[in-house]
């Protein structure tokens, strides 16, 4: 599933390609998303400008230039590519909103179904935003907020940081790397953890999501950039999917996946301990 760095890695494509851009027509969009939209949205984006891009955790927010915005969770699958007009026939277009002028257009792309792509009417934008109950975005938030937060609940560790009300953005990939290392076990209760290691873990949150950001993200199946282009982040995890690989940390113990929380997580037994 996408995380924040490959969310942020479309965001900035999306940027590059669809801001200021002209909306002339939604040319088609699929039963799943038309429901989870108000009737008639195609009809009113219709010659509306995109203002902006930007994003909360793995929330994208298209912004248009009437106060509305277009909320995508790309998901499992989620894929934003931006391409002509003229796509050959693809069951997994399910969105496509093709733009004034160039010839060329934004596809929702989805193998699995389960992404949103939802037209949030200027009004009620504040309210749906606020109802989705987001924690601070794991790239913007302060350190002392990020300590104050984690300490404050009596809960593991990993299924707190993946919890988007906690801190936004971070998903099983990423998790599991910060905390192999952070050397903190994902079943450690954050309020038992010293603040300082917690510090440390925020350091390495921060350069960790950065180089990934710098690697166009992770792929390990379907994800891509808006112009196709997979991430290249894969090649430098050290934790995530690495079960059997000798630690590089340590250099004693080879990866190991366990579960928790009903995930599978890779650490190293040695430089986490219980
Ligand atoms: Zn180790």
């Amino acid at each position: 599933m996408p995380e924040l760095p490959e969310v942020e890695t479309v965001v900035r494509g999306l940027q590059g390609c669809v801001a200021g851009k002209t909306i002339s027509e939604i040319e088609y969009c699929a039963p799943h998303l038309r429901k989870l939209n108000l009737r008639g949205f195609a009809g009113k984006v219709a010659g509306r400008i995109i203002d902006s891009i930007d994003r909360i955790g793995k929330n994208i927010f298209i912004n248009l230039d009437d106060g509305a915005v277009f909320l995508v969770h790309l998901r499992m699958t989620g894929q934003l590519l931006y391409c002509c007009q003229q796509v050959p026939e693809d069951n997994h277009n399910h969105l496509k909103m093709n733009f004034v002028g160039n010839g060329e257009a934004l596809l929702f792309r989805d193998v699995r179904k389960f992404g949103h792509f939802i037209h949030i009417p200027a009004k009620k934008k504040s309210a749906y935003i606020e109802s989705m109950g987001l924690g601070e975005d794991a790239l913007k938030i302060e350190a002392d907020s990020f300590v104050e937060v984690l300490k404050s609940k009596k809960r593991m560790i990993k299924p707190l940081l993946l919890d988007q009300s906690v801190v936004a953005g971070l998903g099983n990939i990423y998790v599991d790397e910060i905390l192999h290392r952070s050397k903190v076990h994902p079943q450690k209760i954050s309020s038992g953890i010293a603040s300082r290691k917690l510090r440390e873990m925020y350091d390495h949150m921060q350069r960790i999501l950065r180089f990934s950001i710098e690697n166009m993200g992770t792929t390990f199946d379907s994800f891509s950039g808006v112009n196709s282009e997979p991430g290249r982040n894969q090649n430098y995890l050290l934790a995530y999917n690495n079960a059997g690989k000798l630690c590089s940390l340590c250099g004693k113990r080879k990866i190991k996946r366990i579960v928790v929380a009903q995930r599978g997580t890779f650490i190293c037994t040695n430089c986490q301990r219980p």
